[in-house]
């Protein structure tokens, strides 16, 4: 399915739907008039709609007589395609114009309330046309730009603005859903906490700008330890990250803990102070199944408690925590 945001407003597409090839013929002719316009015409409204989907034109001029009421029919499921993707609130949308050879009242209102935004009817002249058509693509790029503030409002929203990864909210979020998610379909659920080695000390021998570069490439490092979709890796807080694994058993989370220590370790990060004269990370791992009776904190605490076991143990190491 193409990302609306991805809708070329450079050379906006118009969808022209009207049964009769004469006058799809003359629309297309008259928009020619206006720069940097494709139109794409169809007689028949299951391909409009499949255009549509594929397309994503930027408007759409239809004929309501379109085979009887089909007309009114496509801006029903064109509209009901548009709020099927549904991006956290904000449904793509795309003005539809209707060209009538009736001057009806009663059409007029039923094509508004199906989700068309004008009604124009035919013979339309091209000054009249055009000067919709260029109102409405005016309309639609406007659109398009709150799609795009909203993309990176969300990306804000997530985003540690430091390392990139997801955040503490975030991560809060994505624990809550998928304890629920394993919780219904009963199967495991593990965490994984880390914590940067000696950083206090990387901090006072490197200073706080070299600290940051250090997270920034750790983060990277435990993100690229996860191989699956379903694994989120967060910043906890300072130096501290949050792996959460859906659907793994303790022994592979303690696998993928360990993947990530190494993938810390192989960054080959120079610390004087710390093991082996590199940057090194400690791992807390707790695994269990959900149930209704436990709760998402019980298992972070347990982690936790992995964590500090791994520090106490000697740091740069895993320690699998049990329930
Ligand atoms: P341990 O091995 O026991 O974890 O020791 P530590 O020194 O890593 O632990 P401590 O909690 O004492 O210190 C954490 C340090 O992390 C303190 C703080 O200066 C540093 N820190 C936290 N957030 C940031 C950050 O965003 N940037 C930088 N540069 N440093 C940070
Ligand atoms: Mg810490
Ligand atoms: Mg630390």
């Amino acid at each position: 399915m193409p990302d609306p945001l991805l809708r070329d407003y450079q050379e906006p597409k118009v969808l022209v739907v009207d049964q009769s090839s004469e006058n799809r013929a003359l629309i297309c002719e008259c928009l020619r008039q206006l720069p940097n316009i494709r139109a794409i015409a169809t007689g028949d409204s299951e391909q409009a709609l499949r255009i549509f989907r594929e397309s994503q034109p930027s408007l759409v001029l239809l004929d309501t007589t379109l085979a009887g009421t089909d007309g009114i029919a496509l801006t029903r499921k064109i509209r009901a395609w548009e709020q099927g993707n549904n991006d956290n609130g904000v449904s793509p949308w795309t003005p539809i114009v209707f060209l009538s050879s009736v001057t009806d009242e009663h059409l007029l209102a039923e094509g508004i309330v199906a989700g068309g935004d004008d009604f124009l009817c035919k013979p339309v002249s091209e000054v009249v046309l055009l000067a919709k058509v260029r109102a409405m693509l005016r309309i639609s790029t406007r659109q398009q730009e709150i799609w795009k503030v909203h993309r990176q409002l969300k990306d804000i929203a997530i985003l540690d603005s430091l390392t990139g990864i997801p955040n503490r909210r975030h991560f809060d979020d994505t624990l809550a859903a998928e304890w629920k998610r394993c919780l219904r379909t009963e199967t495991p659920l593990s965490i994984v906490i880390s914590d940067v080695d000696f950083f206090k000390q990387f901090n006072d021998i490197y200073g706080h700008q070299a600290g940051d570069v250090c997270l920034k490439a750790v983060a990277a490092s435990l993100s690229e330890s996860l191989f699956r979709i379903e694994d989120t890796v967060a910043r906890y807080g300072g130096e501290e990250f949050v792996a959460i694994l859906p659907g793994t058993d303790a022994s592979g989370a303690y696998a993928v803990a360990e993947r990530m220590r190494q993938s810390a370790r192989d960054l080959h990060i120079p610390h004087e102070r710390g093991i082996d004269g590199r940057v090194s990370c400690s791992f807390g791992v707790a695994s269990t199944r959900p149930s209704v009776d436990k709760a998402p904190l019980q298992l972070l605490r347990t982690a936790d408690a992995g964590l500090y076991a791994a520090k106490r143990a000697g740091r740069n190491r895993v320690a699998l925590e049990s329930e």
